[in-house]
């Protein structure tokens, strides 16, 4: 362990802010893990559409469920792997519209949130990490070295998302786009636990007309000035 840098990074924001993108760089740039806690929340939604599950109607059978699901983020080669039962998880199929049109009814299951925590936390002895979601610097990693609040306005989000191949349902408008993430943000910052918020101590970027690359320099300016990096 010795000699190896400890420093956590946390980006939170709204759907389609930009923060993966930015997450990303930095881990590139910084030489660190990238953790997506989206994707976790993603993959659980995923496995109980698949068990036949619907979370908005039965949040009960989502948490009856959990002991059932093995999830674990694992280090290979420079990358975190989100794993499943011992199977690595599609890309593809957390990012579908279905998933995402019942993710945030997953993430307001309590029980939810508290047995993803350990998991989440799981990677912190891995040195750099850049872990992004919504509740990272205030639920998380309360103690991260850099806080992030990544946002950007309803239009600039709408217009990235409908520009991500995959995520939308075919024939999707710029205004359908912006219904589905105005939705997701409405349940993700009036839930009960963990709501999306910026930590007290978080620094807030707006990031409207700005190209990815300018986002990354900002934040990897910050974190300079904070860690001395
Ligand atoms: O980041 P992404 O948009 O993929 O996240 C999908 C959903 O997962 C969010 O809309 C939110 O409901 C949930 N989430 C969360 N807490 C996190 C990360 C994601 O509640 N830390």
């Amino acid at each position: 362990m010795t000699g190896k840098k400890m420093i956590q990074i946390a980006i939170d924001g709204p759907a389609a802010s930009g923060k993966s993108t930015a997450a990303r760089a930095l881990a590139e740039r910084l030489g660190g893990y990238y953790v997506n806690t989206g994707d976790m929340y993603r993959t659980v939604a995923w496995a109980a559409l698949q068990a036949g599950i619907d979370p908005d109607a039965d949040p009960a059978a989502v948490v009856a469920k959990l002991p059932a699901w093995d999830l674990r983020l694992q280090a290979e080669e420079g990358v975190l792997q989100l794993i499943l039962n011992d199977v690595p998880v599609p890309q593809a199929a957390i990012r579908a519209p279905e998933v995402a049109a019942v993710v945030s009814q997953v993430a307001r299951i309590p029980e939810v949130r508290d047995w993803m925590l350990d998991r989440q936390r799981d990677c912190r002895h891995l040195g750099i990490i850049i872990m992004e979601g919504r509740d990272i610097g205030t639920v998380v990693l309360p103690d991260a070295t850099c806080k992030f609040f990544i946002t950007a306005s309803p239009e600039e989000r709408a217009r990235r998302r409908l520009q991500q191949a995959g995520e939308v349902t075919p024939g999707a408008t710029l205004a359908s786009v912006a219904a589905d993430i105005a939705e997701r943000d409405r349940i993700d910052s009036t839930r009960a636990v963990a709501p999306l918020k910026p930590a007290a101590d978080a620094e807030i970027f707006v990031t409207d007309g700005m190209e990815k690359e300018e986002v990354a320099d900002l934040l990897i300016a910050a974190i300079k000035r904070k860690t001395g990096l």
